[in-house]
C-alpha cells in the first residue's frame, strides 16, 4: 500500500468516536447574523427604514444620504458584533461566490485611526474583476467591473466579516453575473404574473416567485480524500472499482445518520440558523456517504443566495470536522449522483400561491391559468431550459439514466391529466349559462384543494408538478440555481404576457365575459402544448422514441445543450422581456463553453498523471512480485513450473494486456488535447473536448478498474472505494 494511502487510513480511523450536542433553540437563534427586518427596525431612523422597505417591496431607488445612514447603521450594528471587516459578496459567471475583504478601519488626516464604512462603500465599489470570467464584455466595452449593493438581500456577518449581497456589472451595464439576469427575470415574473393576477383580485400588487431547494452532497474522511489526487483536482473519482457493497440494499435512504456525520449536520444547521437560512430536513441519500438539506422555500432572490452560502458555510464545516463535502453531481461511478430539485412556485404579496388548488371554482380557474400557462411556457422553450442546467458535472447525470433524463416533459397526474383532458372537450366561444355552470361545477369545481395523488410522484420526470409548486429535477448539485430561475422566470414571464394580451383581445373584440375569454385561450393552450405532457417513464428508450417523434429536445451534452441560448428566438426573448441582451447571452454561452472545456481538461491531465504515475508503476511493480515467483519456481521445479505457475503467468499477461490499453489509450487521450486546444472556434473546441478528449476516460478507466482487482491490496497506490464510502 502507498505511503499515502496507508497514512490516509489510519487518520480516519481516529475519528470514528464523537459526542453530539443540539444546541439551543433554533428560533432564537435565527437570523441572528442578519441584518433583518428586526434588526432595520432597531437600527435605522425612520426615513431610512422606509427607503429600505420600499426599496425592497417595491424596488424603489435608495438615494445617497439615506445610503449614508444605512451604512452607519450597519456599521454599528457589525461592530457591536466583533466584526473588522467588510465585503461586497457576489456572483461571478464562474458559479459560486466572490468577496474582497476590506477593513472598516481608516486613518484621518492627521494620522488619527477609526472606523469608517458610508454610503459610498455601501452602494458601490470595485473589485479587481479582470480575472473573472466575462465572455469578452469587457474586452468588447474596455469597461471595468463593479458590484453594486442588493438591498432585497439582506446583509449578513460571516465570521468576522459583514457581507453585502450585490450585484455584478460592467460600467456600461452588462451583467458579469447571475444575480443581475435573475433580478431581471424575477421583475419581468412579478409585471406579467400581477396583471394577470388582477383579472382574479385587484388587490394583488406584487408577485414573488418563490424557490426551496433541496441540496444532496457528499461526505468523505478529509484525510482520505486529500490521498486522492483526483478527488481534490476534480472533485470526483476518476477512477476506482465499485466496493462490493454499494447502495443495492437501499439500507442508506433514510437510514440512521451516522454520529460523526450528524455531528457535522447539528454545527453546520446552528451556523445556517444565525445567517437566516431557514434549514428544516436533513437526511441521508440514496448512496452511501450522501446526504440532502433542504429549506422552508423563500423568495427566489434570497433563497439563491442562501444556497450559494449553504454550500460555502458546508464547505468551511466539514473541513473542521475533517471532512470534505463533494458537491460534484457525479463523485463515484456505480452509485447515484448528487442533485438539487429546485421547487418553484408564485405567491402573491395578498398570501396566495398562485399553484395551488383552491376552495372555489373562481380559485380554482386561477390555479389553471398559472399551471397552465407554465405548461405552455415549458413547451414552448424546453431547450432553453434544458440549456440552464448543463455543465461538465451534470453530463453524468443527464443523459446517462440516472437523474431525470436530458428530455424535458413535465409530469402533472393522472387527476389533473383529467381535467385538462374534459377542459380542452368543452365548445369554443361564447358559453352558454348551461355550459358554464356545468364547466364551473364538473370541471374546474373538481379539483380538490389538496392533490393526494401528487403525493404519489413520479421520480423519473424532470419538472413535475407536486400539488402545489413545480419541481425541477434537473438541477446539478453544484449548479448556482439563479441559472434555471432566471430562465425559468423569464419564459413564464413572456408566456403570461401573451396570454393577458390574447384574453384581453377576447374580451375587448368578440365581447366575451372575462371567465369565458380565460376558458377559450386556456383550452387553446391545453391543445398546443400536449406535447411537453408525459406522465410515463422519463429513463425508458420508448420515451427517447416518442419524444423525438414530439421533437422535443434531447441533447445530452454540455455543448450540444448550449447552442440554443443564441438561437434567434432564445435572443429575442431575453431581449423583450429586459432580462439580457444579446451581447450578454452570447457572453454567457462563451462563460459556459470555456469552463466546459477546462473542467474536461483538467480531468484529462489529471488522468494523464493517475496512469503514468500511479497506476501503471505499481501496476508493473505487482507484476515484478509474480515474475519473480515464476522466476523461483522455475528455480525449484525446472521445466514443470510451467504448470505451477500458469495462473501467476496469466496475471502477469493480464496486467501487461491493460497496462497496454491504459498507455495507448492515454497517449491517445493527450493527442486529442493538443489538437482541440489547437482549434479556435471555441464550440468545435468544446465539442472536440466532449467527442475526442473525453471520450477516452471511460476506456481508460476500465483497464485500470480491471488493474485494481488483479493488483495486490497492498501494492495499490489509491485510496479505495470501499474505504473512501462508509463512514461510521
Ligand atoms: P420532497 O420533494 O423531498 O418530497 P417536499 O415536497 O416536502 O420534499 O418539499 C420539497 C421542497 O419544496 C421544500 O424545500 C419546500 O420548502 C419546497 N416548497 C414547498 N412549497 C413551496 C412553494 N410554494 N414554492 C417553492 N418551494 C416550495
Ligand atoms: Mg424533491
Amino acid at each position: 500500500m502507498s505511503k499515502i494511502r496507508f497514512a490516509a487510513i489510519a487518520e480516519s480511523h481516529k475519528r470514528n468516536s464523537v459526542t453530539i450536542e443540539e444546541k439551543g433553540r433554533r428560533s432564537e437563534l435565527f437570523g441572528k447574523n442578519v441584518f433583518n427586518a428586526e434588526r432595520r427596525l432597531q437600527y435605522l431612523t425612520k426615513d431610512a427604514l422606509e427607503s429600505v422597505e420600499s426599496a425592497i417591496f417595491s424596488g424603489s431607488k435608495i438615494d445617497r444620504k439615506i445610503a449614508d445612514q444605512v451604512a452607519e447603521a450597519m456599521k454599528g450594528w457589525a461592530i457591536s458584533m466583533g466584526v473588522t471587516h467588510y465585503t461586497h459578496w457576489f456572483q461571478p459567471l464562474t458559479g459560486s461566490t466572490a468577496e474582497k475583504h476590506d477593513a472598516f478601519f481608516d486613518l484621518l488626516l492627521d494620522g488619527r485611526a477609526l472606523e469608517k464604512f458610508g454610503g459610498g462603500q455601501l452602494v458601490q465599489q470595485e473589485p479587481d474583476a479582470s480575472s473573472f470570467p466575462s465572455g469578452g464584455i469587457r474586452n468588447t466595452f474596455e469597461a471595468r467591473g463593479y458590484t453594486a449593493w442588493d438591498p432585497t438581500s439582506p446583509a449578513f456577518i460571516y465570521g468576522t466579516t459583514l457581507c453585502i449581497p450585490t450585484i455584478f456589472v460592467s460600467y456600461t451595464g452588462e451583467a458579469l453575473d447571475n444575480k443581475a439576469p435573475l433580478l431581471r427575470a424575477l421583475g419581468a415574473v412579478d409585471e406579467a404574473a400581477t396583471a394577470v393576477a388582477k383579472y382574479f383580485d385587484k388587490n394583488v400588487s406584487k408577485v414573488n416567485a418563490t424557490l426551496g431547494w433541496e441540496q444532496e452532497y457528499f461526505l468523505v474522511d478529509k484525510a482520505l480524500a486529500e490521498s486522492r489526487p483526483d478527488i481534490i483536482l476534480t472533485g470526483r473519482t476518476l477512477v476506482g472499482h465499485s466496493a462490493a457493497k454499494g447502495q443495492q440494499l437501499d439500507d442508506h435512504y433514510f437510514g440512521v445518520i451516522p454520529a460523526r456525520v450528524l455531528s457535522f449536520m447539528s454545527d453546520l444547521e446552528q451556523e445556517c440558523t444565525k445567517l437566516g437560512i431557514p434549514v428544516k430536513t436533513r437526511h441521508n441519500e440514496v448512496a452511501p456517504n450522501q446526504f440532502e438539506l433542504a429549506p422552508v422555500f423563500e423568495e427566489a432572490n434570497l433563497a439563491v443566495d442562501h444556497n450559494l452560502l449553504l454550500m460555502d458555510v458546508m464547505d468551511k464545516m466539514a473541513n473542521k470536522h475533517n471532512f470534505k463535502v463533494l458537491f460534484h453531481e457525479k463523485p463515484f461511478a456505480g452509485i447515484n449522483g448528487s442533485g438539487k430539485h429546485n421547487n418553484w412556485s408564485l405567491a402573491t404579496d395578498t398570501g396566495v400561491n398562485l399553484l395551488s388548488p383552491g376552495s372555489t371554482p373562481m380559485k380554482n380557474l386561477q390555479f389553471l391559468t398559472f399551471f397552465i400557462n407554465t405548461i405552455k411556457a415549458v413547451d414552448a422553450y424546453e431547450e432553453l431550459l434544458r440549456s440552464s442546467i448543463a455543465s461538465a458535472g451534470n453530463d453524468h447525470r443527464l443523459g446517462t439514466n440516472e437523474a431525470p433524463p436530458a428530455i424535458l416533459s413535465i409530469f402533472i397526474g393522472t387527476q389533473l391529466s383529467q381535467v385538462l383532458d374534459e377542459l380542452e372537450g368543452v365548445s369554443m366561444g361564447k358559453l352558454s349559462p348551461e355550459e358554464k355552470t356545468e364547466l364551473k361545477l364538473n370541471v374546474v369545481g373538481k379539483i380538490p384543494e389538496i392533490l393526494l395523488d401528487n403525493t404519489d410522484r413520479n421520480r423519473t420526470s424532470p419538472f413535475a408538478f407536486t400539488g402545489n409548486k413545480f419541481e425541477m429535477r434537473g438541477v446539478g448539485s453544484q449548479t448556482n440555481c439563479a441559472k434555471p430561475m432566471t430562465v425559468l422566470n423569464t419564459i413564464v414571464a413572456k408566456q403570461l404576457q401573451e396570454f393577458k394580451k390574447e384574453v384581453d383581445i377576447l374580451i375587448e373584440k368578440k365581447n366575451l365575459k372575462k371567465d369565458e375569454a380565460i376558458f377559450n385561450v386556456l383550452r387553446e393552450y391545453i391543445k398546443t402544448s400536449k406535447r411537453i405532457r408525459f406522465d410515463g417513464d422519463g429513463y425508458s428508450d420508448e420515451w427517447e422514441k416518442e419524444a423525438r417523434k414530439r421533437k422535443l429536445s434531447n441533447n445530452k451534452t454540455t455543448p450540444q445543450a448550449l447552442q440554443v441560448l443564441t438561437a434567434a428566438e432564445s435572443l429575442s426573448l431575453f431581449k423583450s422581456m429586459n432580462v439580457m441582451s444579446e451581447v450578454e447571452v452570447k457572453a454567457r454561452q462563451e462563460v459556459e463553453l470555456g469552463s466546459y472545456i477546462m473542467h474536461v481538461q483538467i480531468e484529462g491531465r489529471v488522468l494523464n498523471e493517475l496512469m503514468y504515475n500511479f497506476i501503471i508503476p505499481s501496476a508493473i511493480n505487482y507484476q515484478n512480485k509474480l515474475i519473480k515467483n515464476v522466476l523461483g519456481l522455475k528455480e525449484i521445479y525446472g521445466s514443470s513450473h510451467k504448470q505451477l505457475a500458469a495462473s501467476q503467468l496469466e496475471i502477469i499477461q493480464k496486467i501487461s494486456e491493460h497496462i497496454e490499453i491504459i498507455k495507448s489509450k492515454t497517449d491517445a487521450m493527450i493527442h486529442a488535447r493538443k489538437d482541440a486546444n489547437g482549434l479556435k472556434d471555441i464550440n468545435k473546441k468544446a465539442t472536440a473536448y466532449e467527442k475526442d478528449v473525453k471520450s477516452h476516460f471511460d476506456e481508460i478507466r476500465y483497464s485500470s478498474d480491471k488493474l485494481e482487482q488483479l493488483v495486490g491490496d497492498e501494492d495499490w497506490p489509491l485510496t479505495k472505494y470501499r474505504e473512501l464510502l462508509f463512514i461510521k
